[in-house]
């Protein structure tokens, strides 16, 4: 029966990483195997499903049955809500013109002929229900669901739709965290069969065991570029897994084609307008020098302080500087406590006073006391208050 390579492309933003791969498996290492890839074809442009098309042995249209994770659980448990998109790596397992399938993820790059895993890892070897994947290095308990090799059958692929629903069975919200709850920790580990992390090596600006790295590295099968940051997101110097790739990528396409190619990405429908921090240096055109662009806006609430209000560092000479200086801060500060309490006491007293003046005239209480204050009598006086406010206006002429 019909062997394949198969990788998932739901949008233009993968589209560099999934030719590269078909091109690198059919023209670099010369499968035997069928090369074929899973589209969201409502999603790619037509110039993307003809480049597709001359490069994929076996174009499958997944548009009418798409399934997405909550983007909000791949964006709080992992930080990537595209990632909602690689539930339909479910839809491998319902390819059954197929007896053995190897998937990848399209940011992957085999670095050499991954043909002998299908004869040591594929067909009888693997019953029912099981997979053979690479540990993840973030987490080696778990595989990586960058590469994965399985028997595509109904009964798992309807067991798989159905487990996809519920979102406790998967603990980062993408397809990785659901295919380990199937496939790993519901079964014990039973179920995964271990590849050796050399088929699906992940090397990462913050994660890289370069000892072992070096040991090794004339046996790693496949890189694997995981993380938000792709290759073809732009051309690196400095990273050597990045050059390699575009090594890759440039070895089937012209310039014109790579252009178009990456035009069809993440940016093509996007107009970037330069969004600007107002607190960030700006650089003045004509001089080139950094202008502090703080200066110029005014402060958004009174009683905002910005940084650049706090006077320079100083150093003192003596013990009596700093005294001095302390104090003199402690009176500038009380003085100005001291009129804020002097400017409220007037506003309200102020306001009291008049308004009782002309309560007094208003309803004609007699003040004779003077300024000396009888509890008894002001309550005696306070107890009739009522009636008075509550007596008809008299019309004054
Ligand atoms: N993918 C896709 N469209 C998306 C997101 C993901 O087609 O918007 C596919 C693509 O094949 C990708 C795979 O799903 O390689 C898994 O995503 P990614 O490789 O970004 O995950 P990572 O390896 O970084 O965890
Ligand atoms: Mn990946």
């Amino acid at each position: 029966m019909t062997t394949a390579f198969i990788t998932l492309l739901t949008n233009e933003s993968y589209l560099a990483g999934a030719l590269t791969l078909g091109n690198s498996l059919k023209k670099n290492h010369k499968t035997t195997h069928k090369v074929a890839i899973l589209i969201d074809k409502q999603s790619l442009s037509k110039s993307s499903i003809d480049l597709i098309s001359s490069v994929f042995d076996d174009v499958i249209d997944i548009s009418d049955r798409l399934i997405k994770s909550s983007p909000i659980d791949t964006l709080t448990k992992l930080g990537r809500p595209e990632l909602s998109h690689t539930f339909n790596k479910i839809h491998i397992w319902d390819l059954i013109q197929y007896s053995t399938v190897i998937y990848l993820d399209s940011d992957t790059l085999p670095i050499k002929s991954l043909d002998h895993l299908f004869d040591k890892y594929g067909g009888t070897k693997l019953k029912q229900g099981s997979i053979a994947a690479s540990p993840d290095s973030g987490w080696p308990d778990i595989f990586n669901s960058g590469l994965i090799i399985l028997n595509p059958n109904h009964e798992t692929y309807e067991e798989l739709k159905e487990f996809s629903t519920n979102p406790i069975n998967t603990f980062d919200g993408a397809d990785q965290g659901l295919l380990n709850e199937y496939f790993n920790l519901k079964s014990n580990g039973k179920n995964w069969h271990r590849l050796p992390f050399l088929y699906n090596v992940t090397p990462t600006d913050s994660y890289q065991y370069t000892p072992a790295y070096d040991r090794f590295v004339d046996q790693i099968q496949l890189i694997h570029f995981i993380g938000g940051i792709k290759p073809w997101h732009g051309k690196s110097h400095s990273n050597k897994h990045h050059e390699l790739w575009w090594k890759e990528f440039e070895k089937h396409f012209t310039k014109e084609e790579i252009n178009s190619i990456l035009g069809h990405g993440e940016g093509k429908n996007l107009k970037f307008t330069k969004t600007e921090n107002v607190w960030d240096e700006e650089i003045n055109e004509e001089s080139g020098e950094i202008e502090d662009s703080k200066a110029n806006i005014p402060p958004v609430f009174p009683w905002e302080h910005r940084d650049d209000q706090i006077p320079a560092s100083r150093t003192f000479k003596s013990f009596k500087e700093i005294e001095q200086v302390v104090e003199d801060e402690f009176n500038s500060i009380s003085t100005s406590i001291k009129k804020n309490i002097e400017s409220l006491g007037k506003l309200s007293l102020g306001k009291i006073v008049k308004d009782q003046e002309s309560l007094k005239d208003k309803y004609n209480i007699d003040s004779n006391e003077g300024d000396q204050w009888d509890p008894i009598a002001s309550f005696d006086k306070v107890s009739k208050l009522p009636s008075k406010f509550l007596s008809k206006e008299e019309k004054k002429d």
